[in-house]
């Protein structure tokens, strides 16, 4: 006979303190231990992601001036990354409406850009405001998250699960969005998307509870689930998402420096009730078992080999650990160069910036970086070889962590499912 639970059996669960609640972290460890809970002992897994999200933006409502100085915005700089004036004129009111892409980049600095604005605001720094009104003026002021009446993330594309990985074959460099700088030509490395078995959308393919309306964590904040995403398909599935940008922690938020210029990271965690035993069995999925093609980074869509996360992220190290004494002070540091969302500058790695991308530990010549980012098999024209990881754009511990943090606020009542 088929199993089932409801959610207010696994609500009461929760109420009496007695639901057996997972992150994907937990359960994944557990079934490659082979010691996976059975059905009866597990009521959720929260799953989590985080990575390059190009759809991400954010609608503000602030104050820039006293009522009466100008008439409407048409054009709004913030830091000098360009947000679209509107939709609402706010006539004479001294505040704008603005929509910001996080993958704007200021006109000032093609590096700097909308997610690396909004962890700045979060983080509480003065933006610079630049204004330029429909009557001819130019205001100028600074604002922080106090002057920001109302502030929401819409991201027309998350979660996304459905990654290629990338090497360049060709004999010159290619720049692009999938690696922090061009990638060299002959193999020389692979970059690559995705937390594999870790995902949300991984862990419940045909969509059974990520639906519309249910509640999920977007950076921390509560928020929803407002439906499938720009471009989702079955076979290529993401989400609409959308919570309140104050009540975010800039953690799980911020820019990613590309070959073109700056993106927008995020991290998403929903909850997956297991109601019965399909959506139960949907969750025994493993890295090893999710495959991910290997294309000319040129080409893109034309796969040169396969391989699967199980391969990509094995043990390898998720974040790097720096060694001072063996830095040799370059006249320019490769690494600062680098470094997609700055958290190595003037010698000194700040880890709650850093993204575990592996770049540091590729590029610096000195060894001063050590972090094992792997490499993986692949044959290639009819030829084997070996293509180091060199550039990963999502980050499993910050997954990991909004998982823990989704898991906790279950237990805690914080969150209801
Ligand atoms: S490239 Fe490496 S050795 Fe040179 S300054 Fe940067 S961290 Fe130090
Ligand atoms: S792994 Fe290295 S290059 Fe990547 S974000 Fe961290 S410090 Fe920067």
């Amino acid at each position: 006979m088929t199993k089932n639970r409801s959610i207010d059996e696994i609500n009461q669960k929760i109420n009496d303190g007695e639901a057996h609640i997972y992150t994907a972290e937990e359960f994944k460890k557990l079934i490659k231990a082979d010691d996976a809970p059975s059905f009866d002992e597990v009521d959720v897994v929260t799953a989590g992601t985080c990575g390059v999200m190009s759809g991400t933006a954010a609608i503000l409502n602030f104050i820039v001036s006293e009522p009466g100085e100008f008439i409407r915005a048409n054009e709004v700089y913030l830091n000098g990354v360009p947000a679209y004036a509107g939709p609402c004129p706010n006539e004479w009111l001294g505040s704008v409406d603005v929509i910001l892409h996080g993958t704007a980049h200021s006109i000032h600095d093609e590096n700097y850009g909308g997610g690396f604005l909004l962890k700045d605001l979060l983080e509480g720094n003065e933006i610079d405001v630049r204004v330029e009104s429909a009557d001819g003026k130019t205001i100028e002021n600074t604002i922080t998250m106090a002057d920001v009446t109302r502030a929401q993330i819409v991201g027309a594309r998350m979660a996304f699960k459905n990654y290629t990985a990338f090497t360049n074959p060709n004999n010159e460099e290619v720049a692009s969005i999938f690696a922090a700088i061009p990638l060299e030509g002959n193999l020389r490395g692979l970059t690559f998307s995705g937390c594999g078995d870790l995902n949300p959308l991984q862990n419940d393919v045909p969509q059974n509870v990520i639906k519309e309306g249910r509640r999920v964590l977007l950076n921390g904040a509560q928020g929803y689930i407002l439906g499938n995403g720009t471009r989702s398909s079955t076979e290529k599935p993401n989400l609409m998402l959308s919570a309140d940008l104050t009540q975010m922690d800039p953690y799980y938020i911020g820019g990613f420096k590309t070959g073109q210029g700056g993106e927008v990271y995020d991290t998403v965690a929903i909850p997956i009730p297991v109601l019965n035993e399909e959506i139960y069995n949907n969750l025994l999925v493993t890295d090893d078992m999710v495959d991910i093609p290997v294309s000319d980074i040129k080409g893109r869509h034309l796969p040169l080999d396969n391989t699967d996360y199980g391969k990509l992220w094995a043990d390898h190290d998720l974040r790097p650990r720096y060694d001072d004494s063996k830095c040799r002070a370059c006249d320019k540091c490769v690494v600062e160069e680098i470094c997609p969302t700055n958290a190595f500058s003037r010698g000194r790695l700040n880890l709650t910036y850093c993204f575990g991308c592996g770049m540091c530990a590729n590029y610096c010549r000195n060894d001063a970086f050590d972090m094992n980012t792997g490499s993986v098999d692949l044959n290639i024209n009819g030829k084997d070889v070996d293509v180091p990881i060199i550039c990963r754009q999502s980050d499993r511990l910050r997954a990991n962590k909004m998982s823990l943090k989704l898991k906790k606020m279950i237990q805690n009542k914080e969150f209801k499912l």
